[in-house]
């Protein structure tokens, strides 16, 4: 499992944010994701369906999450997902992958990374 850089991480973080929408009435906070390969090239950034914002939304029909949105999309080619929660001051928030994503991160090998721990918080 290959890990990116603390300075890769660093630049990564405004990418992610730079993909959420905006001059909308915004939810609390978005999670965005975002996955690599095992060269370590990023492979896509996607965030959690606008009308699923919902931090442990896991029923049937309530749309995708960040994470499950690229495993869908890239399957085995990713190594590893970085898994970001910014509030609506861009802050960056803790965030806790679900067990969904969690199940369906392991079937094909993929590792979820939450930023905020690879960020030194708690
Ligand atoms: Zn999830």
């Amino acid at each position: 499992m290959r890990r990116i850089s603390f300075n890769a991480l660093q630049n990564l973080i405004p990418r992610m944010i730079a993909k959420l929408p905006k001059g909308k009435p915004a939810p609390a906070f978005h999670v965005v994701a975002a996955a690599f390969s095992k060269k370590g090239n990023l492979l896509g950034i996607r965030m959690n369906n606008w009308r699923n914002w919902s931090f442990t939304a896991t029923r049937k029909g309530t749309g995708l999450h960040a994470e499950a949105a690229l495993i869908k999309e890239f399957g085995r080619r990713i190594d590893v997902i970085y898994v970001l929660r910014v509030g609506n001051k861009n802050d960056i928030l803790p965030v806790h992958p679900c067990e969904s994503c969690q199940n369906m991160a392991k079937k094909v090998g993929v590792q979820i990374i939450p930023v905020h721990l690879e960020l030194g918080a708690d």
